[in-house]
């Protein structure tokens, strides 16, 4: 048997023929008898992309860096207009009828071998440049390759080196299969996405390698196993645990209608985690009492470039109408990261989880992010619209931030615009240093919800998409445990709710110490609610007290995480 073992990060049985997305640049293939016009079309439309990006950057760099930093950027723009590039391009491509990429890979590779044989410094940095335009026009490129594979004619299981959060965000869930990424943990926003989708996730570093398109393979998403050559006795046997899962299913849909309640009367509200409008339909099939989370960076990725007040008021008014009053935790823009914006161009950082990312950011971009707040406040009449920041980790942010807030509300108040005047405003707990302060911050909000995602690698420091570390990122930590209790304690004494969004609230053995220390709402990925709904139904508040105290008393994560066992 040919199986191999990853790390398990979405559950669910895979079967399928693979389709390997290659996206590393030595990775350019020369594909011929392509039609000239069409790739000709292809490389000009990229290469203009790429002069408009660069433009953004340019004046960007001349506000925040002077203008001899900026004049770079005007050398790469020279550059791509260059007639000798362009005509080397389309020459290549009529002559050898291939495609843009390729055509554009050799060409560059001659400037660059010109320019770095030169002896003078100044002509040697060029090389440098070449390399830099060459990279942008191919990554748009190959953006359109992206595009294409992702609109699949029959159902595949996807296998990548890096799927970032918006190429996930805009794959058929009818027909991915599954995915194998060689990068991200399991708290990586392509995953979180994935486990959204309910679409089975595996990582395995050096996958691209061993799998070739069209292979038949399988794997189970929450053991990691993958057979890279299944035999027909193997797919059998997946079949089958495959009909099992789909039996669990169909059990549970018989909790629809009931309430998620301990058997000794303490109601949790169970809502799910949103990336688009279009996934309301999900926690609304799984009967979701809320949306407890709708990330609406995903609003802003996977297109060229910022959505309009309207467009987004559009998107959260068709939420909340969907939703019926029910509430709707609608968190502003968290990008950073591993969630980038090709057209909002953040200048490369160290450490991008603790750099400008989102409360920093568009408190950053004032005028911006009042765009977003405008269009939550327009929404606010249509239900029970709730507005959450991210990452607030200081006070001065969440004063700059609500300062902000009541800048957009008095705008629509001269706009006779209406609103809800007493609109909730609540802040992730995703930082040591907000929970810490939580008793502080809890008089300042309306409630608070614990992103463990991050509150887990900032704790104990630990980068969640890091596959070398990814033994000791832990929500079993004591550490962790201790801050949740200390947030949810904080939240209650000033008389507000505390809920909780990240991956940590739908694990199974962390469950019975959310109930025993008594987390208010709980918010998920869709596919989790009714197991949880049932799990709720069979805990005790009083017993599940207990578990806290005796949880809370050990040393390890690991000794934790037995106990929970
Ligand atoms: C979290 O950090 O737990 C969270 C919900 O936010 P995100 O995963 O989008 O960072
Ligand atoms: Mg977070």
């Amino acid at each position: 048997m040919h199986i191999i073992k990853g790390t398990p990060i979405s559950p669910g049985i895979a079967i399928g023929k693979a389709i390997v997305k290659n996206t590393l640049q030595s990775e350019i293939h020369l594909e011929q008898n392509k039609n000239p016009n069409d790739e000709k079309q292809r490389f000009h439309e990229a290469r203009l992309e790429a002069i408009e990006q660069i433009k953004g950057i340019y004046e960007q760099m001349l506000q925040t860096k002077g203008e001899e930093e900026a004049e770079i950027f005007m050398a790469h723009i020279t550059m791509l207009e260059d007639v000798e590039l362009i005509e080397g391009v389309e020459s290549t491509i009529d002559e050898l009828s291939c495609n843009a990429e390729w055509a554009l890979h050799h060409i560059a590779k001659n400037f660059i071998a010109i320019f770095e044989a030169m002896d003078v410094e100044y002509m040697k940095e060029r090389a440098m440049d070449i390399r830099d335009i060459s990279s942008r026009v191919q990554r748009i490129l190959s953006s359109d390759e992206t595009h294409n594979i992702f609109e699949l004619k029959e159902p595949a299981i996807i296998v990548a080196q890096d799927l970032t959060p918006s190429d996930t965000a805009q794959m058929d869930p009818n027909l991915v299969i599954g995915i194998i990424n060689e990068d991200g943990g399991p708290t990586s926003h392509a995953a979180i996405i994935a486990r959204m989708m309910g679409v089975p996730l595996i990582v395995y570093s050096n996958i691209t390698s061993l799998v070739s398109s069209g292979q038949m393979i399988a794997f189970d998403g929450s053991t990691g196993d993958i057979n890279l050559h299944p035999t027909k006795e193997f797919i059998e046997e997946y079949r089958e645990k495959q009909l099992k899962l789909i039996e669990k299913k169909e059990q549970l849909e018989k909790l629809k209608g009931t309430k998620t309640i301990t058997t000794d009367g303490f109601k949790v509200e169970l809502a799910g985690n949103i990336g688009m409008p279009k996934d309301v339909k999900a926690v609304l099939e799984q009967d979701g009492e809320a949306v407890g989370l709708f990330r609406t960076e995903f609003l802003y990725m996977s297109r060229n470039d910022f959505p309009d007040e309207e467009e987004q008021f559009l998107a959260y008014k068709e939420v909340v109408e969907k939703m019926q009053g029910h509430p709707v935790v609608i968190r502003t823009l968290d990008i950073g990261g591993d969630k980038e914006l090709d057209y909002l161009e953040i200048p490369k950082e160290m450490n991008p989880f603790l750099g400008c990312r989102a409360i920093r950011l568009c408190l950053s971009k004032p005028a911006l992010w009042k765009v977003q707040i405008r269009a939550l406040l327009r929404a606010s009449v249509f239900g029970e619209l709730r507005i959450m920041l991210p990452m607030i980790t200081v006070m001065e942010e969440l004063i700059a931030a609500k300062e902000i807030i009541e800048e957009a509300k008095e705008e629509l108040r001269n706009e006779k615009i209406t609103f809800n005047e007493n609109v909730s405003v609540g802040m992730m707990m995703e930082t040591p240093a907000a929970a810490v302060m939580a008793d502080v911050f809890a008089k300042e909000v309306d409630f608070f919800s614990i992103g463990t995602n991050d509150l887990v690698q900032y704790t104990i420091a630990v980068d969640r998409m890091n596959t070398q570390v990814a033994h000791l990122y832990s929500p079993y930590h004591p550490a962790v445990l201790r801050l949740i209790k200390k947030i949810v304690d904080s939240a209650h004494e000033a008389g507000i709710w505390a809920g909780m969004c990240g991956e940590a609230a739908a694990d199974k053995k962390l469950i019975p110490l959310w109930i025993g220390i008594g987390l208010d709402e709980l918010s998920m990925s869709p596919p989790s609610l009714l197991e949880t709904r049932e799990q709720i139904q069979g805990l005790s508040k009083k017993e599940a007290e207990k578990l806290v105290d005796e949880v809370l008393s050990l040393k390890t994560a690991k000794m934790i995480e037995e106990r929970l066992q």
